[in-house]
């Protein structure tokens, strides 16, 4: 770690959207020594959009107004006016109902989208250049005590170099090596999978060019278009220049993700799955004109996979978060909006662990808040699939019970009481604390 005076000294593993956002809260505590190591030399603009829900603004804020702030300077309102409410919407792509809009997800004034490489870019301005190296893959974790015999997280790049710090906080993606630390290699959950074989193909093209074959209030917004054969959906971005379009296909991709790039989607699959657009003759004219548009460039599809459940996010003196611990299929749109919570919940934490003492109980109160339904989205974004793919059972028959399906199902995700879930970590903290003094283990 760099030098310094601080007490307690944060490794980093991953400069993404989890640990960028808890290193811009963490850096604001004096007695903390923060730093990131990020494996590329830089990010690249893979075209990736991001429609953040009211969960993911709720947990910048609890992170910093800067955080906030940063997200609100890259992302465009969906809304041509800004006091306009706005969701994301779903419609019938296919069938009796063909056209027709579903439910409304998320619905709330001010509703932005962004792209993920515009967000980490602001993201990355809140942070010191000296606190973070890029280029620098962790390869290898082991815990020893150091020559005074306090004990550290020791770590391993691919490049030989080595470090060591007080806790190590993983939020390395989808195919994260501190999970496979804390799991191990072999444990069934630790690599991601794809079990119902999802192939997402997406492209990225000029948003006037897509208008000439769209009707805009797919352009414009959020949509989420259903059909057995495939959903489509859209996302605008770069300030409303350019339309993120894609068809997520079930039963067709290879069963495990692969690829170069640690994400919960991995960009550039080498998947040999193909998008056929005479599938889609039976959807309606600009759901069509979607499927014509992905199918003549998928140059940015994406392999989607996710996590089964881990038995725990973490020990000792190491933790993960974001898509290391819960990669989940986009289909709930509420992947980065978790890992924003965790961050939120371990910088909350964070400001009480005063001696490296009391790491160990943070780390323990964190899994014990965010496990539970950080796991619960994991299986609610498969449902969604599963829902928008008339894949379960005949809900999709009914408009109403479809709409009822998406209302309690977006209530869960978005409309969770976050400071009490900061609160609820901070009090198992205590009783941790209070445990471990009094002669029991802070872990139950
Ligand atoms: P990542 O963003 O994957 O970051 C991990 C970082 O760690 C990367 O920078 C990587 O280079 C680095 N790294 C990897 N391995 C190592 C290593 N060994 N050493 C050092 N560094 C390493 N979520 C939403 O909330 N709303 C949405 O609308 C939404 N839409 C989505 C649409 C699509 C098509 C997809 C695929 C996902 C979507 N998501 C959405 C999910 C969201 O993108 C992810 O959940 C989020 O990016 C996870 O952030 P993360 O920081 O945990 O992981």
């Amino acid at each position: 770690m760099g030098s310094t005076t601080q007490s307690i000294s944060v490794a980093i593993i991953g400069g993404g959207i989890a640990g960028l956002a808890l290193a811009a809260g963490l850096l604001k505590k004096s007695h903390l020594d923060v730093h990131i190591y990020e494996s590329v030399t830089e990010h690249r603009d893979v075209g990736a959009g991001l429609a953040l829900h009211r969960n993911a603004i709720k947990a910048m804020a609890l992170l910093g107004p800067e955080v906030h702030q940063a997200y609100l300077d890259k992302a465009i309102d969906i809304a041509s006016e800004a006091d306009q409410e706005m969701a994301t919407k779903i419609y019938y792509g296919q069938g009796p109902h063909a056209g027709e809009l579903v439910a409304e997800l998320g619905r709330a004034k001010g509703r932005k989208s962004v792209s993920r490489a515009d967000l980490l870019a602001g993201f990355l301005e809140l942070i010191p250049k000296d606190r973070i190296t890029f280029g620098k893959k962790l390869s290898k974790i082991w815990e020893a005590p150091d020559s005074d015999s306090a004990l550290k997280v020791h770590f391993e790049f691919s490049d030989g170099t080595r470090c060591s710090a007080d806790c190590l906080l993983g939020a390395d993606g989808i195919h994260s090596v501190v999970r496979s630390h804390l799991l191990g290699r072999d444990h069934p959950a630790t690599q991601p999978k794809n079990h119902e074989r999802w192939q997402v193909f997406r492209t990225l093209v000029s948003a006037d060019e897509a208008r000439k074959h769209i009707d805009d209030k797919y352009t414009r917004t959020v949509p989420i278009i259903l059909g057995p054969r495939g959903h489509i959906n859209c996302i605008p971005m770069n300030k409303g220049t350019r339309l993120s379009a894609g068809v997520a296909v079930r039963g067709i991709a290879a069963p495990a993700p692969t690829g170069p790039e640690s994400s919960s989607s991995s960009h550039g699959s080498g998947s040999t799955a193909k998008l056929d657009p005479s599938l889609y003759s039976d959807y309606h004219p600009s759901a069509r004109a979607i499927v014509s548009l992905v199918t003549a460039d998928t140059s940015a599809s994406w392999s989607v996979g996710d996590h089964d459940h881990a038995p725990y996010y973490a020990k000792s003196r190491v933790a993960m978060l974001g898509d290391a611990a819960h990669a989940s299929l986009p289909f709930a749109g509420n992947g980065a909006a978790q890992a924003l919570e965790d961050a939120a919940v371990l910088d909350h934490l964070f400001s009480r662990v005063l001696q490296p003492g009391r790491i160990e109980d943070a780390l323990s109160a964190y899994d014990a808040v965010r496990r539970p339904r950080s796991q619960a989205v994991v299986d609610l974004a498969r449902k969604f699939g599963r829902v928008y793919a008339y894949a379960e059972g005949d809900i999709h028959e009914d408009p109403d019970k479809l709409g009822d399906f998406f209302a309690l199902a977006g209530q869960f995700t978005n409309e969770a009481d976050l400071r009490k879930q900061n609160e609820d970590a901070m009090n198992k903290f205590e009783d941790g604390v209070r445990g471990r003094s009094s002669g029991k283990s802070g872990r139950e």
